[in-house]
Protein backbone atom coordinates (compact mmCIF):
# COMPACT_ATOMS: atom_id res chain seq x y z
CA UNK A 1 0.00 0.00 0.00
CA UNK A 2 1.55 3.26 -1.02
CA UNK A 3 -1.58 5.05 1.07
CA UNK A 4 -2.32 7.41 -1.76
CA UNK A 5 -5.42 7.75 -4.45
CA UNK A 6 -7.20 4.76 -6.03
CA UNK A 7 -7.68 6.46 -9.02
CA UNK A 8 -3.98 8.50 -9.93
CA UNK A 9 -2.55 7.79 -13.11
CA UNK A 10 -0.31 5.03 -13.74
CA UNK A 11 3.25 4.74 -16.26
CA UNK A 12 4.54 1.59 -17.17
CA UNK A 13 8.30 2.54 -17.20
CA UNK A 14 11.18 0.27 -16.78
CA UNK A 15 13.45 -0.12 -13.13
CA UNK A 16 15.95 -1.92 -12.67
CA UNK A 17 15.16 -5.49 -10.32
CA UNK A 18 17.28 -3.45 -7.64
CA UNK A 19 14.72 -0.37 -7.70
CA UNK A 20 12.12 -3.01 -7.00
CA UNK A 21 13.65 -5.16 -4.30
CA UNK A 22 14.71 -2.29 -2.46
CA UNK A 23 11.10 -0.69 -2.78
CA UNK A 24 9.32 -3.53 -1.54
CA UNK A 25 11.88 -4.55 1.80
CA UNK A 26 11.36 -0.37 2.48
CA UNK A 27 7.43 -0.50 2.04
CA UNK A 28 7.28 -4.58 3.59
CA UNK A 29 8.61 -2.78 6.96
CA UNK A 30 6.12 0.05 6.68
CA UNK A 31 7.89 3.09 5.21
CA UNK A 32 6.59 4.77 1.98
CA UNK A 33 9.10 4.79 -1.33
CA UNK A 34 8.91 6.68 -4.04
CA UNK A 35 11.32 6.51 -7.19
CA UNK A 36 12.11 10.30 -7.96
CA UNK A 37 14.33 13.00 -9.80
CA UNK A 38 16.61 12.68 -13.03
CA UNK A 39 15.86 8.73 -13.52
CA UNK A 40 11.73 9.11 -13.47
CA UNK A 41 12.47 12.27 -15.94
CA UNK A 42 14.04 10.45 -17.92
CA UNK A 43 12.10 7.46 -18.07
CA UNK A 44 8.78 9.15 -18.50
CA UNK A 45 10.15 11.19 -21.38
CA UNK A 46 11.50 7.85 -23.33
CA UNK A 47 14.99 8.63 -22.64
CA UNK A 48 17.68 6.26 -20.63
CA UNK A 49 17.24 6.69 -16.86
CA UNK A 50 20.43 7.37 -15.36
CA UNK A 51 21.00 6.94 -11.57
CA UNK A 52 17.74 5.84 -9.68
CA UNK A 53 17.61 7.93 -6.79
CA UNK A 54 14.55 6.98 -4.02
CA UNK A 55 12.71 8.73 -1.63
CA UNK A 56 10.98 7.31 1.75
CA UNK A 57 9.56 7.71 4.82
CA UNK A 58 12.10 6.07 6.28
CA UNK A 59 14.80 7.20 8.70
CA UNK A 60 18.82 6.90 7.53
CA UNK A 61 19.18 4.21 10.49
CA UNK A 62 16.37 2.34 9.27
CA UNK A 63 17.56 2.07 5.81
CA UNK A 64 20.98 1.03 7.39
CA UNK A 65 19.19 -1.43 9.46
CA UNK A 66 16.89 -2.88 6.46
CA UNK A 67 19.78 -3.39 4.39
CA UNK A 68 23.36 -5.48 4.47
CA UNK A 69 25.27 -3.47 2.19
CA UNK A 70 25.23 0.24 2.77
CA UNK A 71 27.16 3.74 2.12
CA UNK A 72 26.81 6.39 4.52
CA UNK A 73 26.56 8.84 1.74
CA UNK A 74 25.19 11.66 3.33
CA UNK A 75 23.15 10.29 6.50
CA UNK A 76 23.18 13.84 8.33
CA UNK A 77 20.74 14.87 5.12
CA UNK A 78 19.23 11.78 4.98
CA UNK A 79 20.81 9.74 2.17
CA UNK A 80 21.76 6.11 2.10
CA UNK A 81 23.36 4.24 -0.37
CA UNK A 82 22.26 0.71 -0.71
CA UNK A 83 24.43 -1.51 -2.72
CA UNK A 84 21.52 -3.25 -5.67
CA UNK A 85 22.79 -6.96 -6.10
CA UNK A 86 23.80 -5.49 -9.86
CA UNK A 87 26.98 -3.89 -7.89
CA UNK A 88 25.76 -0.13 -8.41
CA UNK A 89 25.07 2.02 -5.56
CA UNK A 90 21.08 3.56 -5.49
CA UNK A 91 20.53 6.62 -3.30
CA UNK A 92 17.90 6.16 -1.08
CA UNK A 93 17.17 9.55 0.73
CA UNK A 94 14.48 10.39 3.84
CA UNK A 95 11.45 12.95 2.61
CA UNK A 96 12.62 16.50 2.95
CA UNK A 97 11.70 19.73 3.39
CA UNK A 98 13.38 22.57 2.94
CA UNK A 99 13.83 25.57 5.82
CA UNK A 100 15.55 29.21 5.81
CA UNK A 101 17.94 29.40 3.44
CA UNK A 102 20.66 31.72 2.62
CA UNK A 103 20.87 31.23 -1.37
CA UNK A 104 23.88 28.67 -1.48
CA UNK A 105 22.63 26.02 0.54
CA UNK A 106 19.04 24.87 1.32
CA UNK A 107 18.89 23.74 4.60
CA UNK A 108 16.73 20.34 4.98
CA UNK A 109 14.99 18.56 7.74
CA UNK A 110 13.06 15.34 7.37
CA UNK A 111 9.42 15.11 6.29
CA UNK A 112 6.24 12.93 6.73
CA UNK A 113 5.16 12.80 3.00
CA UNK A 114 6.38 12.44 -0.59
CA UNK A 115 4.36 16.00 -1.51
CA UNK A 116 6.43 17.91 0.91
CA UNK A 117 9.49 16.31 -0.73
CA UNK A 118 8.38 17.16 -4.19
CA UNK A 119 7.88 20.95 -3.10
CA UNK A 120 11.58 21.26 -2.48
CA UNK A 121 12.65 20.27 -5.81
CA UNK A 122 14.10 22.07 -8.19
CA UNK A 123 11.79 22.14 -11.57
CA UNK A 124 8.82 20.57 -11.98
CA UNK A 125 10.06 17.47 -14.06
CA UNK A 126 12.48 16.66 -11.89
CA UNK A 127 9.48 16.54 -9.17
CA UNK A 128 7.72 13.57 -10.60
CA UNK A 129 7.68 10.64 -8.33
CA UNK A 130 7.05 7.06 -9.75
CA UNK A 131 5.95 4.11 -7.60
CA UNK A 132 8.10 1.01 -8.54
CA UNK A 133 5.90 -1.34 -7.06
CA UNK A 134 2.30 -0.24 -7.98
CA UNK A 135 3.22 2.27 -11.07
CA UNK A 136 1.51 5.54 -9.90
CA UNK A 137 2.58 8.76 -10.52
CA UNK A 138 2.70 11.02 -8.23
CA UNK A 139 3.01 15.01 -10.32
CA UNK A 140 1.26 17.98 -8.14
CA UNK A 141 3.38 20.63 -9.81
CA UNK A 142 2.29 19.44 -13.63
CA UNK A 143 5.90 18.20 -14.65
CA UNK A 144 4.69 15.73 -16.98
CA UNK A 145 2.40 18.14 -18.89
CA UNK A 146 5.76 20.13 -19.03
CA UNK A 147 8.24 17.51 -20.09
CA UNK A 148 5.30 16.98 -23.19
CA UNK A 149 4.87 21.25 -23.95
CA UNK A 150 9.34 21.12 -23.85
CA UNK A 151 8.62 23.66 -20.48
CA UNK A 152 11.46 24.40 -18.14
CA UNK A 153 9.64 25.77 -15.13
CA UNK A 154 10.47 25.91 -11.41
CA UNK A 155 8.25 24.25 -8.52
CA UNK A 156 6.39 27.11 -6.80
CA UNK A 157 7.59 30.77 -7.16
CA UNK A 158 10.38 31.58 -9.13
CA UNK A 159 12.00 34.08 -7.94
CA UNK A 160 11.94 32.72 -4.51
CA UNK A 161 13.68 29.16 -5.54
CA UNK A 162 15.88 31.29 -7.18
CA UNK A 163 16.44 33.10 -3.86
CA UNK A 164 17.14 30.30 -1.91
CA UNK A 165 19.26 28.27 -4.03
CA UNK A 166 21.23 30.52 -6.50
CA UNK A 167 22.80 27.65 -8.71
CA UNK A 168 19.22 26.83 -9.52
CA UNK A 169 19.90 29.15 -11.90
CA UNK A 170 22.53 27.22 -13.25
CA UNK A 171 20.58 23.93 -13.60
CA UNK A 172 17.90 25.43 -15.18
CA UNK A 173 19.92 26.95 -18.11
CA UNK A 174 22.13 23.17 -18.40
CA UNK A 175 18.78 21.18 -18.35
CA UNK A 176 16.83 23.35 -20.65
CA UNK A 177 20.29 22.79 -23.12
CA UNK A 178 20.10 18.99 -22.16
CA UNK A 179 16.61 18.17 -23.27
CA UNK A 180 15.56 21.38 -25.84
CA UNK A 181 13.54 22.63 -23.16
CA UNK A 182 12.12 26.36 -23.07
CA UNK A 183 12.14 28.27 -20.41
CA UNK A 184 8.48 29.34 -18.97
CA UNK A 185 8.41 33.36 -19.10
CA UNK A 186 8.62 33.79 -15.22
CA UNK A 187 11.15 31.13 -14.53
CA UNK A 188 13.29 33.17 -17.20
CA UNK A 189 12.40 36.72 -16.08
CA UNK A 190 13.64 35.83 -12.32
CA UNK A 191 16.58 33.59 -13.65
CA UNK A 192 17.91 36.99 -15.19
CA UNK A 193 16.98 38.83 -12.31
CA UNK A 194 18.56 36.70 -10.54
CA UNK A 195 22.13 36.29 -12.60
CA UNK A 196 23.84 39.06 -10.31
CA UNK A 197 23.51 37.18 -7.50
CA UNK A 198 25.52 34.46 -8.66
CA UNK A 199 28.90 35.76 -7.82
CA UNK A 200 28.08 34.33 -4.26
CA UNK A 201 28.05 31.17 -5.04
CA UNK A 202 31.01 28.76 -4.48
CA UNK A 203 33.92 28.08 -7.03
CA UNK A 204 33.44 24.50 -6.60
CA UNK A 205 29.69 24.53 -7.77
CA UNK A 206 30.07 26.51 -10.31
CA UNK A 207 32.92 25.13 -11.96
CA UNK A 208 30.99 21.39 -11.28
CA UNK A 209 28.00 23.09 -13.29
CA UNK A 210 30.28 24.01 -15.84
CA UNK A 211 31.82 20.68 -16.30
CA UNK A 212 28.32 19.08 -16.63
CA UNK A 213 27.48 21.30 -19.11
CA UNK A 214 30.46 20.57 -20.75
CA UNK A 215 30.02 16.75 -20.74
CA UNK A 216 26.51 16.94 -22.31
CA UNK A 217 26.29 14.83 -25.35
CA UNK A 218 23.79 17.22 -26.54
CA UNK A 219 26.20 20.61 -28.24
CA UNK A 220 27.00 22.47 -25.04
CA UNK A 221 26.43 25.30 -27.06
CA UNK A 222 22.61 25.65 -26.35
CA UNK A 223 22.97 26.03 -22.50
CA UNK A 224 25.88 28.60 -22.98
CA UNK A 225 24.00 30.25 -25.05
CA UNK A 226 21.64 30.11 -22.52
CA UNK A 227 24.27 31.06 -19.86
CA UNK A 228 24.70 34.64 -22.04
CA UNK A 229 21.56 35.76 -22.94
CA UNK A 230 20.41 35.04 -19.01
CA UNK A 231 23.57 37.37 -17.82
CA UNK A 232 24.83 34.38 -15.86
CA UNK A 233 28.24 34.99 -18.51
CA UNK A 234 28.64 38.81 -18.19
CA UNK A 235 28.82 38.18 -14.09
CA UNK A 236 30.61 34.72 -13.66
CA UNK A 237 32.40 34.47 -16.83
CA UNK A 238 33.55 38.62 -17.55
CA UNK A 239 36.68 37.09 -20.02
CA UNK A 240 33.85 35.23 -21.95
CA UNK A 241 31.42 37.73 -22.22
CA UNK A 242 33.91 40.20 -23.54
CA UNK A 243 34.17 38.16 -26.47
CA UNK A 244 30.67 39.08 -27.42
CA UNK A 245 30.78 41.18 -30.36
CA UNK A 246 34.20 40.98 -31.40
CA UNK A 247 34.59 40.67 -34.88
CA UNK A 248 36.80 37.66 -36.39
CA UNK A 249 36.12 36.22 -39.84
CA UNK A 250 32.44 35.16 -40.57
CA UNK A 251 31.60 35.21 -36.95
CA UNK A 252 32.07 36.69 -33.83
CA UNK A 253 34.75 34.97 -31.12
CA UNK A 254 32.14 33.59 -28.84
CA UNK A 255 30.12 32.04 -31.62
CA UNK A 256 33.19 30.93 -32.84
CA UNK A 257 34.17 28.67 -29.33
CA UNK A 258 31.13 27.93 -28.77
CA UNK A 259 31.20 25.83 -32.49
CA UNK A 260 34.57 24.57 -30.95
CA UNK A 261 33.35 23.71 -28.26
CA UNK A 262 30.95 21.40 -30.17
CA UNK A 263 33.28 19.81 -32.21
CA UNK A 264 35.15 18.40 -29.54
CA UNK A 265 33.40 15.18 -28.63
CA UNK A 266 31.52 14.89 -25.26
CA UNK A 267 34.01 12.58 -23.34
CA UNK A 268 36.98 14.51 -23.80
CA UNK A 269 35.44 17.35 -21.02
CA UNK A 270 39.15 18.78 -20.44
CA UNK A 271 39.82 19.49 -23.99
CA UNK A 272 36.63 21.23 -24.35
CA UNK A 273 37.53 23.83 -21.45
CA UNK A 274 40.27 24.60 -23.36
CA UNK A 275 38.04 25.24 -26.68
CA UNK A 276 35.74 27.09 -24.68
CA UNK A 277 38.67 29.42 -23.95
CA UNK A 278 41.37 28.92 -26.21
CA UNK A 279 40.92 32.13 -28.34
CA UNK A 280 39.66 34.26 -24.93
CA UNK A 281 43.09 36.03 -25.48
CA UNK A 282 41.21 37.59 -29.20
CA UNK A 283 39.47 40.77 -27.38
CA UNK A 284 42.36 42.44 -25.79
CA UNK A 285 45.20 41.70 -28.57
CA UNK A 286 42.76 42.87 -31.44
CA UNK A 287 44.69 45.12 -34.03
CA UNK A 288 43.53 45.72 -37.64
CA UNK A 289 46.27 43.44 -38.80
CA UNK A 290 44.35 40.97 -36.68
CA UNK A 291 45.29 39.33 -33.00
CA UNK A 292 48.97 39.40 -32.59
CA UNK A 293 49.95 36.78 -29.43
CA UNK A 294 46.52 36.12 -29.14
CA UNK A 295 47.35 32.69 -27.73
CA UNK A 296 49.41 33.77 -25.27
CA UNK A 297 47.34 36.28 -23.97
CA UNK A 298 44.39 33.63 -24.15
CA UNK A 299 46.74 31.11 -21.79
CA UNK A 300 47.10 33.86 -19.26
CA UNK A 301 43.53 34.73 -19.31
CA UNK A 302 42.49 30.55 -18.58
CA UNK A 303 45.19 30.41 -16.07
CA UNK A 304 42.94 33.26 -14.28
CA UNK A 305 39.53 31.94 -14.82
CA UNK A 306 40.76 28.29 -14.00
CA UNK A 307 42.48 29.58 -10.79
CA UNK A 308 38.94 31.37 -10.26
CA UNK A 309 37.29 28.24 -10.30
CA UNK A 310 39.59 25.98 -8.23
CA UNK A 311 40.65 23.67 -11.01
CA UNK A 312 43.43 21.11 -10.35
CA UNK A 313 46.73 22.44 -10.68
CA UNK A 314 46.99 19.68 -13.47
CA UNK A 315 43.98 20.47 -15.39
CA UNK A 316 45.11 24.04 -14.92
CA UNK A 317 48.58 23.48 -16.43
CA UNK A 318 47.65 21.06 -19.38
CA UNK A 319 45.15 23.50 -20.71
CA UNK A 320 46.97 26.49 -20.02
CA UNK A 321 49.56 25.22 -22.30
CA UNK A 322 47.46 23.57 -25.14
CA UNK A 323 46.00 27.61 -25.24
CA UNK A 324 49.25 28.86 -25.42
CA UNK A 325 49.91 26.31 -28.06
CA UNK A 326 47.36 26.04 -30.24
CA UNK A 327 47.90 28.90 -33.20
CA UNK A 328 51.48 27.78 -33.57
CA UNK A 329 51.87 24.90 -35.89
CA UNK A 330 54.49 23.98 -38.57
CA UNK A 331 53.43 24.92 -42.03
CA UNK A 332 52.86 21.84 -44.56
CA UNK A 333 56.41 22.11 -45.90
CA UNK A 334 58.40 22.03 -42.25
CA UNK A 335 61.38 20.21 -42.86
CA UNK A 336 61.35 17.02 -40.97
CA UNK A 337 64.06 18.56 -37.89
CA UNK A 338 61.57 21.38 -38.32
CA UNK A 339 58.84 19.01 -36.85
CA UNK A 340 61.04 17.47 -34.74
CA UNK A 341 61.55 20.98 -32.86
CA UNK A 342 58.35 21.43 -32.80
CA UNK A 343 57.20 18.80 -31.23
CA UNK A 344 60.11 19.03 -28.38
CA UNK A 345 58.79 22.47 -27.73
CA UNK A 346 55.40 21.56 -27.47
CA UNK A 347 55.48 18.43 -25.78
CA UNK A 348 54.63 15.04 -27.21
CA UNK A 349 51.82 14.25 -24.63
CA UNK A 350 49.95 17.56 -25.96
CA UNK A 351 50.18 16.49 -29.32
CA UNK A 352 47.66 14.37 -30.14
CA UNK A 353 45.34 16.84 -28.19
CA UNK A 354 46.63 20.24 -29.68
CA UNK A 355 45.86 18.04 -33.40
CA UNK A 356 42.06 17.34 -32.10
CA UNK A 357 41.76 21.22 -30.60
CA UNK A 358 43.06 22.55 -33.62
CA UNK A 359 41.06 20.68 -35.85
CA UNK A 360 38.12 21.12 -33.90
CA UNK A 361 38.64 25.07 -34.47
CA UNK A 362 39.04 24.98 -38.01
CA UNK A 363 35.70 22.73 -38.67
CA UNK A 364 34.73 25.47 -36.45
CA UNK A 365 34.78 27.39 -39.51
CA UNK A 366 33.19 26.00 -41.98
CA UNK A 367 33.16 23.53 -44.64
CA UNK A 368 36.17 24.02 -47.34
CA UNK A 369 38.88 25.95 -44.81
CA UNK A 370 42.06 25.07 -46.74
CA UNK A 371 43.87 23.96 -43.61
CA UNK A 372 41.94 21.35 -42.69
CA UNK A 373 43.30 19.33 -45.31
CA UNK A 374 46.91 20.88 -44.75
CA UNK A 375 46.12 19.78 -40.92
CA UNK A 376 45.52 16.05 -41.73
CA UNK A 377 48.57 15.56 -43.97
CA UNK A 378 50.61 17.22 -41.06
CA UNK A 379 49.22 14.77 -38.60
CA UNK A 380 50.28 11.93 -40.70
CA UNK A 381 53.72 13.63 -40.97
CA UNK A 382 54.06 13.51 -37.45
CA UNK A 383 52.73 10.19 -36.64
CA UNK A 384 55.22 8.80 -38.28
CA UNK A 385 58.05 11.05 -37.18
CA UNK A 386 56.31 9.82 -33.59
CA UNK A 387 56.92 6.00 -34.54
CA UNK A 388 60.09 6.41 -35.58
CA UNK A 389 60.69 7.77 -32.22
CA UNK A 390 63.99 9.94 -32.34
CA UNK A 391 64.82 11.24 -29.74
CA UNK A 392 62.77 14.64 -28.22
CA UNK A 393 64.84 15.09 -25.28
CA UNK A 394 68.21 14.62 -23.54
CA UNK A 395 66.30 11.33 -22.44
CA UNK A 396 66.13 9.48 -25.07
CA UNK A 397 69.87 10.05 -26.56
CA UNK A 398 71.48 6.07 -26.72
CA UNK A 399 74.36 7.99 -23.86
CA UNK A 400 73.84 9.62 -20.43
CA UNK A 401 76.02 10.69 -17.61
CA UNK A 402 77.36 7.31 -17.24
CA UNK A 403 79.24 7.22 -20.74
CA UNK A 404 80.24 11.22 -19.68
CA UNK A 405 82.03 9.92 -16.46
CA UNK A 406 83.64 6.95 -18.44
CA UNK A 407 84.87 9.51 -20.83
CA UNK A 408 86.31 11.18 -17.95
CA UNK A 409 84.80 14.07 -17.66
CA UNK A 410 84.62 15.90 -14.23
CA UNK A 411 80.35 15.95 -13.37
CA UNK A 412 79.05 19.00 -13.17
CA UNK A 413 76.68 21.75 -15.72
CA UNK A 414 78.83 20.39 -18.51
CA UNK A 415 76.99 17.60 -18.88
CA UNK A 416 74.05 19.37 -19.26
CA UNK A 417 75.81 21.28 -22.07
CA UNK A 418 77.13 18.42 -24.05
CA UNK A 419 73.85 16.21 -23.58
CA UNK A 420 71.79 19.19 -25.37
CA UNK A 421 73.99 19.56 -27.93
CA UNK A 422 74.21 16.34 -28.98
CA UNK A 423 69.94 16.64 -28.91
CA UNK A 424 70.51 19.37 -31.65
CA UNK A 425 72.78 17.26 -33.44
CA UNK A 426 70.36 14.20 -33.33
CA UNK A 427 67.25 16.32 -34.22
CA UNK A 428 68.72 17.15 -37.12
CA UNK A 429 70.02 13.58 -37.78
CA UNK A 430 68.14 10.94 -35.90
CA UNK A 431 70.81 8.08 -37.46
CA UNK A 432 73.14 9.53 -35.44
CA UNK A 433 71.72 8.41 -32.14
CA UNK A 434 73.86 5.38 -31.43
CA UNK A 435 76.15 4.80 -28.52
CA UNK A 436 79.37 4.73 -30.69
CA UNK A 437 78.80 7.59 -32.82
CA UNK A 438 77.85 10.19 -29.75
CA UNK A 439 80.76 8.35 -27.46
CA UNK A 440 83.14 9.59 -30.73
CA UNK A 441 81.51 13.15 -30.92
CA UNK A 442 81.82 13.74 -27.47
CA UNK A 443 85.41 12.80 -27.91
CA UNK A 444 85.80 14.83 -30.81
CA UNK A 445 84.36 18.03 -28.79
CA UNK A 446 86.83 17.56 -25.70
CA UNK A 447 90.03 17.16 -28.29
CA UNK A 448 89.50 19.99 -30.26
CA UNK A 449 89.03 22.14 -26.79
CA UNK A 450 92.05 20.58 -25.17
CA UNK A 451 93.63 21.31 -28.40
P1 LIG B 1 21.16 14.11 -13.79
O1 LIG B 1 20.67 13.14 -14.80
O2 LIG B 1 21.97 15.22 -14.35
O3 LIG B 1 21.78 13.48 -12.57
P2 LIG B 1 19.09 14.81 -11.95
O4 LIG B 1 17.74 15.43 -12.15
O5 LIG B 1 19.13 13.44 -11.37
O6 LIG B 1 19.83 14.87 -13.33
P3 LIG B 1 20.68 15.59 -9.70
O7 LIG B 1 21.60 16.76 -9.58
O8 LIG B 1 21.23 14.22 -9.65
O9 LIG B 1 19.89 15.83 -11.07
O10 LIG B 1 19.58 15.78 -8.59
C1 LIG B 1 18.58 14.79 -8.33
C2 LIG B 1 17.26 15.47 -7.99
O11 LIG B 1 17.38 16.24 -6.80
C3 LIG B 1 16.78 16.46 -9.06
O12 LIG B 1 16.02 15.79 -10.06
C4 LIG B 1 15.94 17.40 -8.24
O13 LIG B 1 14.67 16.86 -7.98
C5 LIG B 1 16.68 17.46 -6.91
N1 LIG B 1 17.63 18.57 -6.84
C6 LIG B 1 18.95 18.52 -7.13
N2 LIG B 1 19.56 19.70 -6.92
C7 LIG B 1 18.61 20.53 -6.46
C8 LIG B 1 18.59 21.90 -6.04
N3 LIG B 1 19.69 22.64 -6.08
N4 LIG B 1 17.41 22.40 -5.62
C9 LIG B 1 16.30 21.65 -5.58
N5 LIG B 1 16.24 20.38 -5.96
C10 LIG B 1 17.38 19.80 -6.40
MG1 LIG C 1 21.00 12.41 -10.83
Amino acid sequence: MTGSDQDSPRADVHAPDDVLRITRRLQDAGFQTWAVGGAVRDALSGGHPGDWDLTTAARPGDVQRLFRRTVPVGVAHGTVGVVGRDGRLYEVTTFRRDVETDGRHARVIFAQTVDEDLRRRDFTINAVAWHPLTHEVRDPHGGVPDLRAGLLRTVGEAEERFREDRLRVLRALRFAGRFGLTIEDGTWAAAQAAAPELVHLSAERVREELLKVLRQVRPPSVSLTLYQQCGVLRHLYPELEACVGVEDGKADVWTHLLRVVDQVPAHRTTLRVAALLHDAGKPRTRTDAGFPDHAAAGAATAHALMRRLKFSNAEIDRTVHLIAQHSDFPTPEASAPELRRWLRRVGQEYVPDLFRLRIADLRARGDGDPRLDETNRLWKRVRRELQQQAPLDIGGLAIGGGELRGLGLPPGPLYGEILRDLLERVTDDPSLNDRETLTRMVRERISSREG
